[in-house]
């Protein structure tokens, strides 16, 4: 059994337990996680005693590459992904089918109500279900660590080279250009989501969007970016110095950065995520800037940037070993800037493992070429 049949398994034991005869996965991350596939516009079904993927003439060739041996219905391109949808249920003889309700369009769900309806299939029944893929997807396989490793790595690689070529006439965009070129030449897919470039108090937008700014016009910038290695994604922050570090960048940052230490030596199986959180906060309100913390600690990535679980003071799922969770406290002032230190952070049953190997202490975040 290889890992996705292994994944689709798990899926059908629960599916069972909850007792439906089958879930149609519309969620294409979550068609990607059990099945390999990588294209798009396709549905999976997976029922008590079979799988099928629905899929299109596109994608024959990559889907004989990508999962071999799985039971495909190919569409014509006069046909629509719903009426082989309904095709594939009439075969199952289906009663109670599971959908993805936080994803499911109310069109969809509205027009495959309609669909079974005229078809003749009114015995069928649409259950709404929730989160059911997601919470396998939390723990993560050794190939899912092994390519959030590369993800890691060539985040570093991308970040090393473009430091070296920072000059201060660069602007915010050109730098977000030069993020997403080097990530590529390291054999990425791209980066895994616009990057983040804020120059000074620009930085205190903690989801600020690169401008003309350029680089040369503060001491220090704010970098959060990361690399799609092919499917699986890291996110990384980083405050790079320009120019003299003053008394006030040295005592955010060090505020910030002793929460970041201190909440990842939290990390370990049986910790909730709340917990986790509240580590960091207490330190950040304790040095007096708990309001200029307005987000949660971190998120679980994968082979999407933000999945469960969450590290933030309201959840009190609990950290299993086989979850990655960026670790990524931030102090923001505005008018003057921001500080955040993020981190991607393995839970392990014998503790943690920081996946990320990016410098953080400040001394080492000044670019060579101004010092
Ligand atoms: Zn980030
Ligand atoms: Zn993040």
């Amino acid at each position: 059994m290889d890992r996705f049949e292994k994944r689709r398994d798990k899926l059908r034991r629960r599916i069972g337990k909850q007792g439906l005869d089958g879930l149609l996965v519309t969620n294409f991350t979550n068609v990607t996680y059990l099945t390999g596939f990588t294209g798009d516009d396709s549905y999976l079904v997976v029922s008590c005693n079979e799988d099928v993927l629905i899929s299109d003439k596109r994608y024959t060739m990559q889907l004989e590459e990508e999962c071999p041996g799985l039971e495909l219905v190919i569409r014509g391109p006069s046909k629509k992904i719903l009426s082989s949808v309904l095709a594939v249920m009439r075969g199952l003889k289906a009663r109670l089918i599971g959908i993805e309700a936080n994803s499911m369009s109310v069109g969809l769900r509205d027009a495959l109500a309609n669909g079974l309806q005229q078809e003749k299939l009114e015995h069928a029944e649409l259950v709404g279900t929730e989160g059911w893929v997601e919470q396998l997807r939390m723990i993560k396989d050794r190939d899912e660590i092994a390519r959030t490793r590369t993800a890691c790595l060539q985040a570093r690689r991308t970040m090393e080279v473009v430091r070296a070529v920072l000059t201060p006439d660069m602007t915010e965009l050109d730098v977000a250009a030069e993020l997403e070129y080097q990530a590529r030449r390291f054999g990425a897919k791209g980066l895994s989501f616009p990057p983040i470039v804020a120059v000074g108090p620009r930085s205190a937008l903690p989801h600020a969007n690169p401008t003309s700014r350029c680089i040369g016009d503060s001491d220090f910038t704010l970098f959060d970016w990361g690399v799609n290695e092919g499917l699986y994604v890291s996110d990384l922050t980083r405050i790079l110095v320009t120019g003299k570090i003053s008394p006030k960048l040295h005592k955010v940052y060090a505020i910030v950065l002793e929460a970041q230490l201190a909440a990842i030596r939290a990390i370990s199986p049986g910790v909730t995520c709340a917990e986790v959180d509240r580590v960091a906060r207490d330190i950040i309100t304790e040095a007096g800037y708990g309001k200029h913390f307005g987000h949660g600690l971190g998120h679980g990535t994968g082979l999407d940037i933000h999945e469960a679980p969450r590290l933030s003071q309201e959840q009190q799922a609990v950290l299993q070993a086989g979850m990655i969770v960026t670790v990524e406290p931030g102090i923001y002032l505005p008018g003057w800037g921001g500080v955040r230190i993020e981190d991607d952070v393995l839970v392990k049953r014998d503790g943690h493992e920081v996946l990320s190997s990016v410098p953080k202490q400040l001394e080492e975040c000044q670019v060579p070429y101004w010092r």
